[in-house]
């Protein structure tokens, strides 16, 4: 601990006072040699910490969780979680520290979290740590979600460690150092609930109510109230997932948050060819969180938060109270759908061009994609050209058809609803972080060139604005790429 530290940042630990059973004080390990590899030097402004300092010794320390400031309070955090589906009791910050939480420019509270820091009380068998390559991952997708404008946590930096982990081989390790409004999940009620005290279940609500939805304060059943407002940011969330392409790959209840931000890119990734059974994490045998399945995850897993609510959902645990409780989750829970769809066919007329709400459109969506499944046509590249056609030249997106002639009856049909092709500029990103781009920057940051990286990210972070000399970025995959897995040995 440095009296620099000290005087530059100063973290509250309302998680750890107010909620004690959930937290297990605790320290990161001291990396034997820090590197500082990339600084979120935006997120640092919004957070008002001076990057400079960031990038000094003392700030490396601050970054891997070495150097606290004087009062910040570390833990653990515990929670549960369905993993695939199967309830695990027990799983919690394994690899992962909750620094404390820092106050925004715009007053508002952000978790500042590590994830690598070290073993933990929750670590089960596993050695606490994290590679350089999977830390990266985090960081890109990550500022690629927020520069799209869906709710992210995002990452502040990527320190390597100079340790080396093991998995399937020997990698570099590293800390990321996470900014996320906060860290409470459905797991974390989950967990609350198994613990079958109902006083500490009734103060995560009016935690997570503080912090995400302080205007719910005064409702009459605040659980009830917090239900609905996480189901209705979820529906949104994953609606906007849905929209772009974004394939989260491990959508348990333990990551699954209480803000709604997206959080934990593990083995995720955006579609190339389009395909709703597309699954990219190596260990997703069953596709069970495959593109095509993430709304009804969502739905499953906002069942469990229900689950785990019940007992303050209504008043008396009586079997008329117990009833009561179920019909007011079941009527929450059918609200889901609801705005899922809404947002979802809000978005796809964005996307088509403003197309109008009504029974034509639908019918052309729905034509649109079984066309673009069977072609298996570039998800990102067919909107983006298909503004070119609304401008009067349809080749460029007549060309990602090897057969062309489903691609020429469905655009003549389309373009009789007057899209208007600005518009879709504004909603369809050119440039997301594509695959084989994330994979050949992960590779060279690795090997210690951090150059295309850094490149890459500089592209993403303004996705829907076309600059000349970045045709590489804008390209799908090559066919030589093949079908893209991502491991879970993060
Ligand atoms: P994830 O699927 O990455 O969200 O992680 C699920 C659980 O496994 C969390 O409780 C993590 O803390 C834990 N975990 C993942 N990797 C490790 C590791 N290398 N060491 C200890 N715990 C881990
Ligand atoms: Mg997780």
């Amino acid at each position: 601990m440095t009296p620099t530290a000290a005087a530059e940042i100063t973290l509250s630990h309302r998680f750890a006072d107010e909620l004690p059973e959930l937290a297990v004080d605790w320290q990161a390990v001291e990396p034997p040699a820090s590197q500082l590899l990339v600084l979120n030097d935006a997120l640092a402004a919004d957070l008002g910490v001076d990057p400079a300092y960031l990038r000094s010794p003392e700030g490396v320390g601050f970054l891997t969780g070495v150097a606290v400031p004087e009062g910040a309070r570390p833990v653990a955090q515990a929670y549960a979680g369905h993993q695939f589906g199967a309830f695990n009791p027990r799983l919690g910050d394994g690899r992962a520290l909750l620094l404390g939480e820092i106050t925004d420019r715009e007053g508002a509270l952000r978790d500042i979290h590590l994830k690598g820091s070290g073993p933990t009380p929750f670590s089960r068998g596993g050695d606490g740590f994290a590679a350089v390559g999977p830390m990266l991952r985090e960081y890109i997708v990550g500022e690629a979600m927020h520069a799209l404008g869906i709710p992210t946590t995002r990452a502040l930096a990527v320190v390597a460690t100079g340790r080396t982990v093991r998995r399937e081989s020997d990698l570099p390790g590293a800390v990321l150092t996470r900014v996320a409004s906060s860290h409470l999940r459905v797991g974390t009620f989950v967990l609350a609930r198994a613990t079958g005290d109902i006083p500490l279940l009734q103060r995560l609500v009016d935690h997570a109510i503080a912090r995400h939805y302080p205007h719910l304060g005064g409702a009459e059943n605040r659980a009830l109230a917090l239900l609905d407002a996480v189901i209705d940011a979820q529906a949104r969330l994953i609606a906007r997932w849905m929209l772009v392409g974004f394939v989260h790959g491990v959508m348990n209840t333990d990551n699954m948050t209480i803000s709604g931000e997206t959080i934990d890119y593990g083995p995720c990734a955006f579609l190339d060819a389009f395909d709703v059974g597309a699954v990219f994490s190596s260990i997703d045998q069953q596709g069970r969180y495959a593109y095509g399945a993430q709304p009804a995850i969502g739905e499953w897993n906002l069942a469990r938060f229900a689950e785990a609510l019940l007992p303050l959902l209504a008043e008396g645990a009586d079997a008329a109270g117990v009833d009561a409780a179920v019909a007011a989750a079941q009527q929450s829970l059918a609200a889901y759908r609801e705005t899922y769809n809404a947002t979802w066919a809000e978005g796809m007329h964005a996307k088509l061009g403003g197309t109008p709400d009504d029974e034509r459109t639908a019918v052309l969506v729905n034509d649109m994609f079984d066309m673009l499944a069977m072609a298996r046509v570039d998800d990102t590249s067919f909107f983006r050209r298909l503004a070119s056609a609304a401008r009067g030249d349809r080749e460029p997106a007549r060309a990602l058809f090897a057969d062309p002639a489903p691609f020429d009856l469905w655009v003549e049909r389309w373009l009789t609803l007057a899209p208007d092709p600005d518009l879709m500029d504004r909603v369809n990103p050119l440039y997301i972080p594509r695959n084989h781009l994330v994979e050949e920057a992960l590779a060279a940051a690795t090997d210690g060139d951090l150059a295309p990286l850094d490149d890459l990210v500089e592209v993403i972070r303004h996705p829907f604005t076309a600059r000349p000399g970045l045709a590489r970025y804008e390209e799908p995959a090559p066919a030589a790429f093949g079908p893209y897995v991502t491991y879970c040995g993060t």
